[in-house]
């Protein structure tokens, strides 16, 4: 019997009991709902970007149309495309994994998803850095496990390392999640450190699950990395989930991929047979042209965030009260607003909520992402939104 009964009659599942919708969507159903009546809104709050899907692969999507290709695939995805995946990560990380390693998925959430379900039983311990993504206490809760939130320090910029993954470690720690470069906070873990952490997991018999979405993000020269690339002697215990959403603009295409050893992703891969079976075919064939066609457009999109988020940083530093370190990577600062919390502005929910009332900006309040004290704005908007946004904040702040 469950244990939910709302006033409607209906009755859920004793597994929703515990799961609550995105803070996130929250922020951009009332920004949403404000531009809907006509109100001038800054809109920070997005996590995707603001570019629109490079030429070559919106042409490609259209030619898959237009040729027919639009049947059922291979529930994991078509073997072209997972060569696609292989190659690229052959050319940038200079990775070799194989074909069985490989799932073409609908973007990474389902990623994420399918591993959880496949490894966390009822019960399972999963570690997960805070702050975190929204999205990966819940899914550890669907899945039936205990999501154990190690919390790392704000005054440092909030460093994941080894030793704070190893303070929450137990005999029940089934997975560890890793997000670098991370949502909220743009920061990067190290590599030399990434690796640590991989190797007191797999010590401990517990997985690493690597969230790359943000893989290509980083700045300042700085070079990409994956999970897929730890040495061979750790690779049984390392799960890369990847996306196409972010690195092309293709958030609305939805495909992801998995990478991971054979055993596990033909569980994964069971699983996506029986919730979606394959991800579009059409998205397919246009993952195919983004992965394998110029990459240009990549790096210009890069180059224009970093210009974007060296305007920020500095802007909302120069406001009163206001701390904000320099992201390494993503598209989001996480600035400390915690000195503006009183009277009436108890949280960073209730400063976000009148943000948006007077000024009208929407940003995503700290809270969501397991930190109070902080909010979440996302660069990916132009630089006029951002310019406006700094203004329209500190006459915000100015009236608290
Ligand atoms: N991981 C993180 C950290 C994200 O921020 C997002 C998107 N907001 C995703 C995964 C999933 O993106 P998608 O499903 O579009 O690939």
């Amino acid at each position: 019997m469950s244990a939910t009964a709302p006033p409607s009659g209906h009755t859920f599942a004793t597994r929703l009991d515990s799961i609550e919708v995105s803070s996130t969507m929250a922020v951009m159903i009332a920004a949403q709902n404000l531009k809907a009546q006509g109100h001038d809104v800054v809109d920070l709050g997005a996590g995707e970007p603001d570019f629109p899907t490079p030429q070559n692969i919106k042409a490609a999507g259209i030619r898959a149309i237009d040729e027919n290709f639009t049947r059922y695939t291979p529930a994991t995805g078509v073997p072209e495309l997972k060569d696609a995946i292989l190659e690229r990560y052959r050319r940038d990380f200079g990775v070799e994994r194989r074909r069985d390693e490989v799932i073409a998925t609908v973007g990474g959430k389902q990623s994420i998803f399918n591993l959880l379900m496949a490894l966390v039983d009822d019960g399972d311990e999963v570690i997960i850095p805070a702050p975190y993504w929204v999205t990966f206490p819940q899914v550890v809760r669907l899945c039936g496990g205990v999501p154990v939130i190690a919390e790392a320090r704000a005054t440092d910029g909030f460093p994941v390392t080894e030793e704070l993954v190893r303070r929450h470690m137990s005999p029940r720690t089934k997975v560890v999640i890793l997000n670098s470069p991370a949502n909220p906070t743009g920061g990067v873990i190290p590599w030399a450190e990434f690796l640590r952490i991989c190797r007191t997991a797999a010590d401990a018999g517990a997985y690493v699950l690597s969230d790359e979405c943000y893989q290509r993000f980083v700045y300042d020269g700085a070079a990409p990395y994956s999970a897929a690339a730890v040495p061979p002697e750790l690779r049984s215990r390392v799960l890369v989930s990847g996306s196409l959403s972010k690195t092309y603009a293709m958030t609305g295409w939805r495909i992801g991929y998995t990478i991971a050893p054979p055993e596990v992703a033909a569980e994964a891969g069971k699983i996506q047979g029986h919730e979606t079976s394959n991800p579009t075919s059409i998205a397919q064939a246009a993952a195919i042209e983004a992965l394998r066609g110029p990459q240009e457009s990549v790096a210009e999109m890069l180059h224009e965030y970093q210009r974007r988020r060296d305007y920020l940083v500095p802007a909302l530093r120069a406001l009163p009260g206001i701390g904000c370190m320099n992201p390494q990577g993503a598209f989001y600062v996480f600035p400390d607003i915690s000195a503006h919390l009183k009277g009436r502005v108890k949280t960073s929910d209730d400063f976000c909520a009148l943000l948006l009332e007077r000024q009208r900006v929407a940003v995503t309040p700290g809270t969501g992402f397991g930190t109070d004290g902080f909010l979440r704005i996302s660069y990916a908007a132009s630089m006029d939104a951002l310019a406006e946004g700094v203004r329209r904040l500190a006459e915000f702040l100015r009236s608290l």
